[in-house]
């Protein structure tokens, strides 16, 4: 019934990143070393230098030139593919092998459908998504309900929705832990001053899943409170991402940034992955190579960071088109990142890493 592969030539124009104070005043195209966080622009070695010797710029952070090349982020435009031309607020994604295909699945918060290969109708708001690798389903929360849906994509793209599930606790994001011993879906909860319990406290709700999907038991229930800097802090989580060794859980919180939680460790100054750069952090995900993506939604950036938290740099701002990034998604086998943002046009954007 439709298009089997979403990812099409539809590329922009390509440029790289020449330092910027040769290229404006001796119209040279000088190679970048160096990259300004504050300033916003690329230098060479001598310039960096230059930059670095007035006392007003000394305290901005210079990283490596990470801002990918426009030449690897493309737009997706996802008109015609969906039923209306309504604007899309992408909340998460999800890659999926279906057959021979692999498929991207989006959740369009606003519009409370699935769009791309197939579009289906949900009961309520969709917002996060993660691949259930052992029973090959995706799963979605519905956002702040105890709603769990449970989907199929088949090899020719269609998904449905396989299976309904009540947790007890309101979902927002959502996470797949395969183990050896038992699968787990990590679900974030609580929090929102503005939620419908405004007393209920942000939560990480470990589910066991069962080997045909149908069993699904809360099995760990973690609250926490943040004191940093003798300021107690509540934890409000939009979305959560597993790292590699599968020990830490890294996730977004509404005004703290990244929190890493290391196994019962609790939450100190070195869990948070505080940015000046990243403001709002939504979506995260963590690459095959342990580093850290996240949206900043009030920055309009996505940001970089080791694992340990340290900042590598921006890689995708306005000056890709980036809106409102709400969601992202690494698809370690296409290579690809994907960025949804919010009340946006019918498009979202995905960067070849
Ligand atoms: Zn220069
Ligand atoms: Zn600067």
């Amino acid at each position: 019934m439709a298009t089997p592969t979403i990812f099409d030539n539809d590329s922009d124009v390509c440029r790289n990143y020449p330092c910027s104070p040769c290229l404006k005043n001796d119209k040279k195209e000088q190679e970048s070393t160096k990259y300004c966080m504050d300033c916003k622009e690329h230098f060479c070695t001598t310039c960096e230098q230059a930059h670095g010797r007035f006392t007003q710029f000394r305290d901005h952070v210079i990283t490596k030139p990470t801002i990918v090349s426009k030449d690897l982020v493309y737009r997706k435009d996802l008109k015609g593919v969906r039923k209306n031309d309504k604007k899309l607020d992408a909340m998460g994604f999800c890659c999926i092998t279906s057959g021979e295909t692999r498929y991207t699945l989006l959740s369009d918060y606003q519009n409370d459908q699935f769009d791309l290969v197939s579009t289906i109708g949900m009961p309520g708001h969709p917002y996060a998504l993660c691949e259930i690798t052992s029973i090959s389903a995706v799963a979605v929360t519905i956002s702040n309900t105890t709603k769990l849906l449970l989907l199929d994509v088949s090899s020719d793209g269609n998904a449905t929705i396989k299976q309904e599930i009540e947790v007890p606790f309101a979902c927002r994001g959502i996470t797949y832990v395969p183990q050896e011993f038992v699968d787990c879906l990590v679900i974030v909860s609580g929090g929102d001053p503005s939620g419908r319990d405004k007393n209920e406290k942000g939560k990480i709700d470990i589910y066991s899943i069962d080997a045909s999907g149908a069993d699904v038991k809360l099995v760990q229930v973690r609250e926490e409170l943040i004191t940093l800097d003798n300021t107690t802090h509540q934890l409000f989580p939009r979305n959560v991402a597993i790292n590699n060794a599968k020990d830490s859980i890294l996730i977004t919180g509404a005004q703290l940034g990244v929190i890493k939680m290391k196994g019962k460790q609790s939450i100190t100054k070195s869990s948070v992955f505080n940015s000046k750069f990243a403001k709002t952090t939504r979506g995260i995900c963590v690459n095959d190579k342990d580093e850290v993506f996240v949206t900043g939604l009030a920055t309009k950036n996505v940001l970089k960071f080791a694992s340990d938290g340290t900042l590598i740099g921006e890689i995708v701002n306005e000056s890709h088109g980036l809106v409102i990034p709400l969601s992202l998604h690494y698809d370690n086998v296409r290579n690809l990142l994907l960025i949804g943002s919010a009340r946006h046009d019918c498009s979202f954007l995905y960067v070849n890493l």
